[in-house]
């Protein structure tokens, strides 16, 4: 599964407004940018509204990549896939599915009866 992240860009209002539209669903990465220049993930997360979510996070982190996804299923499914990738410090428990739905990581299929 494609797991390609945009950024980093600041994690600051400027950069949120630029870089996304209003009212899309979307994974993200924050983060910091290290001495060697890499991008080293803290905690990742996904939201209906990819751009008020990161307004809220603001002074979290310094930087933050995003890709837009084409469903919530597919943000659900790249989420646990950037959890099981980074095993990001800032994310103790896997990511959980919305309610209704029946959806299963694609990486650990935790939720299998
Ligand atoms: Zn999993």
């Amino acid at each position: 599964m494609r797991t390609t992240l945009l950024g980093p860009f600041e994690l600051a209002y400027d950069d949120i407004e630029r870089e996304l539209p209003p009212s899309i669903c979307g994974v993200f990465a924050l983060g910091y940018v290290d001495a060697a220049d890499i991008f080293r993930v803290q905690r990742i997360g996904r939201d209906d509204d990819l751009r008020q979510r990161l307004r809220e996070l603001i002074g979290s982190s310094t930087r933050f990549k995003f890709a837009i996804a084409t469903s919530r299923q597919s943000a659900f499914e790249r989420e646990c896939v950037l959890f099981h990738r980074f095993q990001p410090p800032g994310n103790i428990t896997h990511p959980d599915r919305p309610k209704r739905t029946d959806w299963l990581c694609p990486v650990c299929a935790r939720f299998h009866p």
